[in-house]
């Protein structure tokens, strides 16, 4: 069940739905997503379907996973903050293609366990924290993408704020009715550029830290 022969149709699929991205599909292709989920649901690693890791959160399906990655890659993604760590797979996929990533969780069970994950793997170039996202990470801004992988409403200020100039910033936004749409956010000095790409359903973020 998580075969190369099943990693390879998931990839596929991806690709016969729009994702072109060849080195995005060579990370999904290679990467362990069933080493990232509890062992009960490792043989389902494989479908393009979200997942649940525990305290209500869910691994995004892996054609969301590629397809932020995409958006992140488009950029020049030196320097890379993602707001919700969760499994740390997404962790994972884009610390093979970005020069060094940052990645911010507020549920330490969930911070601890993609820390191990990620160590056991030998990933080198993440750095990772227990904290309420909202705030960034203001002592290693700024960035060229943030990635949050939580439904705002608003955007948090400080979020903007730790973007450098011409950076992006990609999140499912939640509009008036409830909708969540992937949006993207790009900095033109004090000014930023909103916008939508496509219908989206993400966890919502939420304040605090959970220890
Ligand atoms: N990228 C993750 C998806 C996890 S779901 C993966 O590949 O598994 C979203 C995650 O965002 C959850 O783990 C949730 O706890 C976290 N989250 C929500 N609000 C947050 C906040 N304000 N700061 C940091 N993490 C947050």
């Amino acid at each position: 069940m998580t075969s190369q022969r099943t990693r390879d149709r998931l990839v596929a699929r991806l690709a016969r739905q729009g994702i072109r991205h060849r080195r995005v599909l060579e990370v999904l292709a290679t990467e362990p997503r069933h080493l990232f989920l509890d062992e009960a649901l490792a043989h389902r690693a494989y479908e393009d379907t979200s997942l649940p890791i525990g305290h209500g959160q869910t691994l995004s399906q892996p054609w969301m996973v590629a397809r932020m990655t995409e958006l992140v890659v488009q950029e020049v993604p030196g320097r890379v903050l993602e707001i919700g760590t969760g499994s740390g797979y997404q962790t994972l996929v884009l610390s093979r293609l970005v020069k060094e990533l940052w990645s911010v969780e507020r549920i330490n069970a969930l911070h601890r366990r993609a820390g191990h994950r990620l160590g056991q793997l030998g990933i080198d170039n993440v750095h990772l924290r227990l904290a309420d996202g909202g705030h960034g990470w203001p002592e290693a801004a700024p960035f060229d993408v943030i990635l949050l992988t939580a439904c705002a409403g608003e955007l948090p200020e400080p979020l903007l704020a730790q973007l450098a100039e011409q950076g992006v910033l990609i999140a499912p936004l939640a509009d008036r009715t409830g909708c969540q749409w992937l949006t993207r956010v790009r900095r033109h000095g004090e000014r930023f550029e909103r916008q939508r790409l496509e219908s989206v359903r993400f966890v919502p973020l939420l304040e605090g830290v959970i220890r």
